[in-house]
């Protein structure tokens, strides 16, 4: 870690926050309205100590395996951790243990789990329910169709804190699919209002990553997840993190 590094981060910071603001001024919404998300996930814990001092607190990471060590190693920084991938049930635990928020929900059985652990630790948990908006069969989440009766049971889980829905777009040039997926878990989040139980809060909508979250905003995201933009790129290619994608560029999208 050098000043170097430092100084390229902030410009990544500034940067990526002016996009959000201009995303925001093209549909006249306000900055505030939507929280930037650093996805840390490969970054090493100097550069993280860094990125603190930057003045970023929160940290999403995919894996929980990676997300426990890294907690381990900066626990002496106030820090909140966001698992936004898939967990498996039998690593409930150290979620439960180290999260502050989850935001890829999507049954049942690990809200189960995560419930059990969460009564032991004696936490609760910030939750998003994600949603498969693309109907790839690579990635995780409800069907849309599914999401409203998934709602109804959520409210027996005392520890689960439901804010939202969450979902990951196409990987692809196509932009108008892209938006078609952002635009669909948004009508969801509208059409399950109407009889979502009291309980389950539906104000957040986690959507966009470095490569389209300026659409993800256009279209009403509350929660941008945002990693290489911030961090420059990652060493593997994106195949490694969510399997069954071939071998995808990590190369962001450009907005436009
Ligand atoms: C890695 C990841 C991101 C961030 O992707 P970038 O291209 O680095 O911005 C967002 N969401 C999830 C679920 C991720 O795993």
């Amino acid at each position: 870690m050098n000043s170097t590094d430092n100084f390229l981060l902030q410009r990544s910071l500034d940067d990526v926050r002016r996009r959000i603001a201009e995303a925001c001024a093209r549909v006249g919404r306000e900055p505030s309205e939507v929280r930037l998300l650093p996805v840390s996930k490969t970054v090493a814990t100097a550069r993280l100590r860094e990125a603190f001092v930057a003045g970023l607190t929160e940290l999403g990471e995919n894996k929980i395996q990676e997300a426990c060590s890294k907690a381990e190693q900066l626990a002496d920084l106030p820090l909140s951790w966001s698992i936004i991938g898939h967990l498996q049930t039998n690593k409930a635990k150290y979620a439960a243990r180290i999260a502050r928020e989850f935001q890829a929900l999507d049954s049942l059985r690990l809200a189960a789990a995560l419930e059990r652990r969460l009564q032991i630790e004696r936490r609760c948990l910030d939750v998003l329910v994600q949603v498969n908006t693309s109907g790839e069969a690579s990635k995780f989440g409800l069907a849309p169709d599914s999401v409203a009766a998934f709602m109804q049971e959520l409210p027996a889980f005392s520890a689960l804190r439901v804010r939202g829905l969450m979902t990951l777009a196409v990987f692809e040039p196509d932009t108008s699919r892209v938006r078609a997926c952002f635009r669909a878990l948004r009508t969801l989040r509208d059409q399950l209002r109407d009889t979502a139980p009291p309980s389950v809060a539906l104000d957040e909508l986690s959507m966009g990553m470095s490569g389209d979250f300026e659409i993800a905003i256009e279209e009403g995201a509350t929660v941008v997840r945002v990693g290489q933009a911030l961090f420059g790129p990652r060493p593997l290619p994106d195949s490694h993190y969510w399997p069954g994608l071939g071998n995808s560029t990590t190369t962001p999208r450009q907005p436009g």
